[in-house]
This record gives C-alpha cells, structure tokens and sequence, in this order.
C-alpha cells in the first residue's frame, strides 16, 4: 500500500487527507469525502485511519485493523479513494502534524493538502499538537451535520486563531453526515438494524467479527 500511496501522492497536485477514528466508517464520511472532492477538485481522497486518535481512551475503541480494514472495504470500489496506513503503523498516539508532514514530503513542490475532517473535531484544532505549522501546511474542510451552529464554528476560531489561519478553515455541509458512527454503535449493542448507513460489505465485516454487541 505504501507504494500506491507513495504513487499517488508524488502524482498529484491537490490531495485530500480524510482523517477520523472510522469506529466505523459509514456512508455520511464517503458522501463527506466524495462532496470535498468534487468541490475542491481533488485529484485523490486518503482515507487515514487514526492509529491511537489523541485524547481518546484506547478501551473505548474498536481495535485499529478492525477499523482500517473496514475502510478498505468502504473505499476499494471508488477509483479517486486510497486508504492508508500511515497512522495505523505509527507507534504512539496519532498527531496530524505527523500525517501532514510525512505526506507533503512525498508530493512534488507545490502540490497542496487538505484535510477533511468533523467540524466538531476542528473546534478543538488549538489544542492540536504544532497547530501553526498545521495551519500553514494544509487547508481544513470541516464536514458539518444538518442543524450544526456554523456560528459557534466562527466565533471560537475567530477568538482563538489568527486571521491568516482562519481563511485555512472552511465548512462543507454533508446532509448524509446526519448518519453517526456513535448512532450506529448505539444501534447494535440495542440489536436494531444498521441496513443501509454503511455500506454492505462493512455491514458484513461488523457481524461476522461480533464488532459492537453488548
Ligand atoms: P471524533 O471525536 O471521533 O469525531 C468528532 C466528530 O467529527 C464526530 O461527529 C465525527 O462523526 C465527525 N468526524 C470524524 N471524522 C470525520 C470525517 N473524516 N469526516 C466527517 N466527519 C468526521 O474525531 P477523531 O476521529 O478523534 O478526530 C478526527 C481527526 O482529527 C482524526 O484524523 C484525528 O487524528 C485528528 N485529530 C488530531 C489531533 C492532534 O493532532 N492533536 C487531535 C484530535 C483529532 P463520526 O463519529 O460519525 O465519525
């Protein structure tokens, strides 16, 4: 895999770096990703996987080959998505600023990223590790779900950030982003269906490994 990423990463101009927990992926993040795309030209979506997503209890989630393998099979068919292993591989806990640097290195100069991910994720961005250099290196694309305060989004970054870095932040609304990887966790361990949020093939993966039962 690292060859293909490697590949297409050293091909492209404009690439995007989908980063979340994908505990597990579902059809709101394909949409969320597919919408960037579309709107940003984008020649490739990553998918990243987080290895140990910072600020989160390791018990709490689904173990990282779970995750990761769900996202191959929710992306193999879509010719622009990769998926990679970067964060998965990478002992410790999973900073972007790694990511982000690991991956500008392998694109020619001038080639730009960008980094779609929830906005409620990017509410927090101050606290991220080198959140400066992050800013400076990658434009952010914060997936919102219907009914989300673009205003709280606003007003938090504009007391928080720098002008410069706040034209770095821009908001994409993903109506299927009402589909939650949490809502679906919830919905098994309560034994109700979870037909059609997610794709077939991970639906298949989560029953056949038990992923998500009382
Ligand atoms: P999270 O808390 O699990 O998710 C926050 C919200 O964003 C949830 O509503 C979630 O919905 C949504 N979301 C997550 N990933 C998304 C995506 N790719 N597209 C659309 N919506 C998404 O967030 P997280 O997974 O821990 O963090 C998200 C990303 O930020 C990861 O790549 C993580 O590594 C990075 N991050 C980095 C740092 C750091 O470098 N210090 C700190 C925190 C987060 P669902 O639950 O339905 O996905």
């Amino acid at each position: 895999m690292d060859f293909y990423e490697d590949l297409h990463l050293q091909r492209s101009k404009r690439v995007g770096i989908m980063g979340g927990t994908f505990d597990p992926i579902h059809l709101g993040h394909l949409v969320t990703a597919e919408a960037a795309r579309s709107e940003f030209n984008l020649e490739k979506v990553i998918f990243v996987p987080s290895g140990q997503p910072p600020h989160k209890k390791m018990k709490t989630i689904s173990s990282k080959e779970f995750r990761y393998l769900m996202t191959f099979l929710a992306t193999a068919a879509n010719p622009y998505f990769e998926v990679s292993r970067t964060e998965i591989d990478r002992p410790g806990e999973s900073f972007t600023i790694d990511t982000v640097r690991y991956m500008k290195n392998k694109m020619q100069p001038g080639g730009e990223l960008f980094f779609i991910t929830g906005a409620d994720a990017i509410l927090e961005i101050v606290t991220w590790k080198n959140v400066n250099e992050l800013l400076d290196v990658v434009t952010f694309i914060a997936a919102t779900r219907p009914g989300y305060d673009l205003n709280e989004l606003k007003s938090r970054l504009t007391k928080e950030l720098d002008n410069q870095f706040l034209k770095k932040i821009i908001a994409l609304e993903v109506p299927a982003m009402a589909i939650s990887s949490t809502d679906i966790r919830i919905r098994m361990k309560k034994n109700r269906s979870i037909k059609y949020l997610l794709p077939e093939s991970v639906e298949n993966f989560i029953h056949k490994n038990n992923l998500y039962l009382p």
